[in-house]
């Protein structure tokens, strides 16, 4: 078993086997051995717009049960979901601002975010009803009130 790196995932290659149908990297020796595990257990390898699914998110657990081949569109759904409930599980002060920027959106976040747009546009529109247009000397007026 030969460890490849692949851009920044490490998926583990094997040395494919002649009848096997799937992709083949380096000079069509190696395969993935999630899909050649795949195709050993099922007889299907992934189509252009299908991928293998790592269940657990380990990339090198390559066991039957680990493996899943779905749609290139479930499996971003997937992981977008995935990437989610891990910036949910850190540790972050919820009702602050960059909670909510971070994608939190729970009622704390919500709230806070909603208070600072309502001060956001308070102070916006006293500038804008306020301002003496024209009139330079009655500034000092606007500005202490
Ligand atoms: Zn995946
Ligand atoms: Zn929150």
């Amino acid at each position: 078993m030969t460890t490849i790196k692949n851009g920044h995932d490490k998926y583990v290659m094997v040395r494919a086997p002649n009848e096997y149908p799937g992709r083949r990297y380096h000079n069509g020796l190696y395969c993935y051995e999630h899909h050649l595990n795949y195709w050993n257990l099922h007889g299907i390898v992934p189509g252009p717009k299908e991928v293998i699914h790592h269940k657990d998110g380990n990339k090198r657990n390559n066991a039957d049960g680990n493996l899943e081949l779905i749609s290139r569109v479930a499996h971003s759904i997937a992981h977008a979901a995935e990437r989610r409930a891990i910036l949910l599980s850190l540790p972050m002060p919820h009702g602050t601002i960059n909670a909510y920027k971070r994608g939190c959106r729970c009622s704390n976040c919500r709230a806070e975010n909603a208070k600072q747009c309502r001060e956001y546009r308070w102070r916006v529109g006293i500038r804008t009803k306020g301002r003496p247009r024209g009139s330079p000397g009655h500034s000092s007026n606007w500005e202490k009130e």
